[in-house]
Parts: structure tokens; C-alpha cells; sequence
């Protein structure tokens, strides 16, 4: 019954584009779900299917896409000052992926210089980007979609049994990120968990939540950027923590590269069985995506297109190429101040032949590898800052989280500074060394406040409270 129902909206969430969305109607499956779940302990077979859509049948997806794509550009045309301009001359009725390329794309500097003229109905909540480069994206959101994103994301986690009712989830993103604490709030509520929004407190605090000083309720699930997430391993070792201490089966990650030790490290650190890399983007919401046991980054297709546009041409990458990675959210997914193929500057690598994985089918590409302005192109060839963090990440004598920067320099070589008090220049140029980066390393012996201040990170942006003078 629920997998019928489940399989119905789906197919009409997909079909169905010309118009908004039944938020109620999916709000009522997720209950259907839960109902099922206490019932049968089960969802049954193929949960997996159902929760990848309709867009996962390879053969359905090109159609579906193009029928989507005219649908969102013929909305923007008529709603959006920014794209009728853009899209002046085009046929819409015809677009399709393929003729999609000769539509420029659209920057994040497009978004800070002309924000009203991105808007196509009523705004309800604004929400910031919370990078640390340059000045931070203001996007609105309407009713509509702070209400169906949730439910469409509680329906995937109960199909999935990413979250079940009963949890506890700890939200330490920042409060400046309106829309994603609103999202992981309202899911808790679509699912019956319950939830803390603590923010990027000292990280010290965060870690006596966990385990449950507060009200002696330990979270079940956490939520956090990378390099938060890297202080609090550091803040629990430091405290003494056992792994069994917390009551933890999950962590959310997501909105900067995550590395293999720090995956593991939060694992060893707080016990979970479950250590995920997601990618989301206040820009792209609802279009997210998650990262397989074999490391690739799948972004789901049902909500939006996803393109890989080669770094030196800004076409289409083919296999096994390094691109920019740019997304169309579909209409009726966003509709507040949605973007047409949407650069987010993040670089992926795409696959050179079909990802052999357990969500092999959903489309995928490499987990990111850094903005397209800190790609290093040396003499000797690429580096990304993946690269980089790969190898120095979780090393002895490198604190969580990595403080450091790199860069080409006018002889074509790489300059890597890193801030750390145990270990010599000499010893991180081998360990790059080791992994055929060659780098002239400058290791700076600066205390955590100076290179916090020298190399900012996202955790960097932390929200003090009053109790945080005990750990002074
Ligand atoms: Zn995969």
C-alpha cells in the first residue's frame, strides 16, 4: 500500500511540473510511512528505488529533464526581470539539455548585484551563505518552500531509515543559515524526533550536549560544517571522551571538503555508525546530494539539472575531466528566487564510465575538490585542495581542523603554508612528497587563536553565550 502511494507521488511529483506541489499531500505519505514502520517494523523491499524517484530510470530521465527544464525557463521568462533578459531570443518551448548550453550561466555575483530582480513570488524567510570568502548571498525563500523541502526530505530519511522517531538531533550550524536550521527542524517534527539547535557555540559546549549534561537526553544524530565538526573531535579528545560516552548513530556533514581522516576520526571520536558527506547549497536548495561508500558525490536528479562544465572550455566536461559544477533547480521544486544553470565555482571530477556503488543509480560525479580559484596549476600539474587536505588531514601533530594555504607560485611551484607547533617544514614537504605533491612547505608555529585568525574557516564564525566563560 505505502509503496504504491509512495511510487504515485513520486511519478506525479515528476509529471506534474506545471504547478505547486500538494505539501499537505506528502506531509500525509511521511505519516503513512511512520504508520507502516510501528506497524510492520518494515518499509518492505525496495525502499532504496522508491526513494531515488522516477528520474533514476536512466531511459525516463532525458525526457523528464527536458519537459522540466522548459518548464522552469518558460516560468523564469515571465517571472524573473533577471532571466527574461537572458532569456530574450530563445526558444523555450524547444530547450533541452542540449541546446540548455547556450544559455550563459548565472554567478554568484550576479545574485549580490541584482537580488530583487531574481525574485518570482512572495518571499517569506532570507536566508545567508555562511562562506569565508567574499561577501555572503542573501536568498529568499517563500512559504511554500520552507514547508514542502522538509517534507520532501523527511519522506526520503523514514524511506530510508536515516531517521526514525524517538531521535535526538543536534543542529551546530550557524543561525545565520536560516533556511537549513529551519529545514533539519522541521524534519525532526514531520518524523517525530526531537531537536537541539545549539549553533557554532565554543565547541566545548557542543561536546557536553552530546553528552547530555544539559538534560540528560543524548543526541542520536548531528549536524555541522567540516571544520566545526573538526573541533569538536578535538575538543572531545582533549576532554577525555570515550566514544561509548555518546549516544551518536549519525553525523550530517556538509559545505566543505571532508576528508578520509576526519570521516574516521568523527567515527573513532563519538562512535557513529554513520559518518555522511552531503552536499547542499543555499543557492541550489532542494537539489542535494550524498556521498557512496565508493566516494562519489550523487546528486539527485529529480529536483534539478546538474551540469560539469570544463574548467578551460566551459563546455560540457567529458569523462574523467575536472569541471565547474552548475545546477538548474526545477520549478515547482523553487520558486521564491531560483537560478538557471547555477556555477557554484565547487570543482568535481566526472566519472570516466558508469559509478559501481550502491546508488549506482543515481547520477554522480567526484566528491568536490575546491573552488575553481584555488585549483593549483603547477609546473608538474594539477593540485586541488582535496588533494592537499587528503594528505595532511588527521596528521600527527596537525591539529582538527587543518589551518593552512596553498598556492602557484611565479616559478610554477607550490607554496603551502600550515600552521603547526610539533612539526618541521621538512616533514610536511615528505609527507606531500609521499602522495607526488611537490611543495615548498612554510610551517608557521602559531597558537589556535592566531591561526584561526590567519586561516579562517567556517567554524571560525562561532556564537558565544555566557556559559562559555567557565571554559575561558
Ligand atoms: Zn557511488
Amino acid at each position: 500500500m505505502l509503496e504504491t502511494s509512495v511510487r504515485q507521488v513520486r511519478v506525479a511529483l515528476a509529471m506534474v511540473l506545471g504547478r505547486r506541489l500538494n505539501v499537505r499531500a506528502v506531509e500525509r505519505l511521511v505519516a503513512d510511512a511512520l504508520l507502516t514502520l510501528q506497524e510492520f517494523g518494515s518499509l518492505g523491499d525496495d525502499v532504496d528505488e522508491l526513494a531515488d524517484g522516477p528520474f533514476a530510470d536512466p531511459d525516463e530521465r532525458r525526457d523528464l529533464q527536458n519537459r522540466a527544464l522548459q518548464r522552469t525557463v518558460r516560468r523564469l521568462a515571465k517571472r524573473s526581470p533577471f532571466y527574461r533578459e537572458r532569456l530574450a531570443g530563445t526558444d523555450l518551448d524547444a530547450l533541452t539539455t542540449e541546446t540548455l548550453t547556450s544559455i550563459p550561466v548565472t554567478r554568484k555575483a550576479d545574485l549580490i548585484e541584482r537580488p530583487a530582480d531574481f525574485l518570482c513570488s512572495s518571499p517569506y524567510l532570507v536566508t545567508q551563505t555562511t562562506g569565508t570568502t567574499g561577501r555572503p548571498v542573501q536568498i529568499w525563500l517563500s512559504r511554500y518552500e520552507m514547508e514542502l523541502w522538509p517534507a520532501l526530505i523527511a519522506l526520503s530519511v523514514v524511506l530510508r531509515g536515516d531517521i526514525r522517531p524517538g531521535d535526538r538531533m543536534q543542529i551546530n550550524l550557524s543561525s545565520r543559515a536560516t533556511a537549513a536550521v529551519q529545514e533539519d527542524v522541521e524534519v525532526c517534527r514531520l518524523v517525530g524526533a526531537s531537536c537541539h539547535v545549539v549553533g557554532q557555540v565554543p565547541p566545548e559546549e557542543s561536546v557536553e550536549h552530546l553528552l547530555g549534561q544539559a538534560d540528560g537526553i543524548r543526541p542520536t544524530l548531528l549536524t555541522g560544517n567540516p571544520s566545526y565538526l573538526a573541533r569538536l573531535v578535538t575538543a572531545a579528545r582533549s576532554l577525555g571522551c570515550r566514544p561509548d560516552e555518546f549516544g551518536l548513530r549519525s553525523i550530517y556533514a556538509g559545505g566543505e571538503v571532508m576528508s578520509r581522516a576526519l570521516t574516521e576520526a568523527l567515527r573513532d571520536t563519538f562512535g557513529a555508525e554513520t559518518v555522511g558527506d552531503n552536499f547542499g547549497m543555499t543557492e541550489l536548495l532542494p537539489v542535494g546530494g550524498r556521498t557512496c561508500s565508493r566516494r562519489h558525490l550523487h546528486i539527485d536528479p529529480n529536483q534539478g539539472y546538474t551540469e560539469v562544465l570544463d574548467l578551460d572550455t566551459g563546455e560540457p566536461a567529458g569523462p574523467g575531466r575536472l569541471g565547474e559544477l552548475t545546477v538548474t533547480p526545477y520549478y515547482p521544486y523553487r520558486e521564491c528566487m531560483p537560478v538557471l544553470r547555477y556555477n557554484t565555482g565547487d570543482v568535481v571530477r566526472t566519472l570516466d564510465g558508469e559509478a559501481d556503488c550502491e546508488l549506482a543509480a543515481v547520477p554522480a560525479v567526484s566528491q568536490i575538490l575546491g573552488k575553481a580559484g584555488q585549483i593549483h596549476r603547477t609546473a608538474d600539474g594539477v593540485v586541488t585542495p582535496r588533494d592537499i587536505v587528503e594528505v595532511l588531514d588527521g596528521t600527527p601533530g596537525l591539529p582538527f581542523p587543518l589551518r593552512h594555504r596553498a598556492g602557484v607560485q611565479g616559478d610554477g611551484r607550490l607554496h603551502v603554508e600550515v600552521a603547526s607547533r610539533e612539526l618541521s617544514a621538512a616533514e610536511v614537504t615528505k609527507l606531500l612528497l609521499a602522495h607526488d605533491i611537490d611543495a615548498r612547505v612554510t610551517v608557521l608555529p602559531l597558537d589556535d587563536e592566531e591561526a584561526a585568525r590567519r586561516f579562517p574557516l567556517r567554524c571560525d564564525l562561532l556564537e558565544r553565550t555566557f556559559t562559555t566563560r567557565s571554559h575561558a
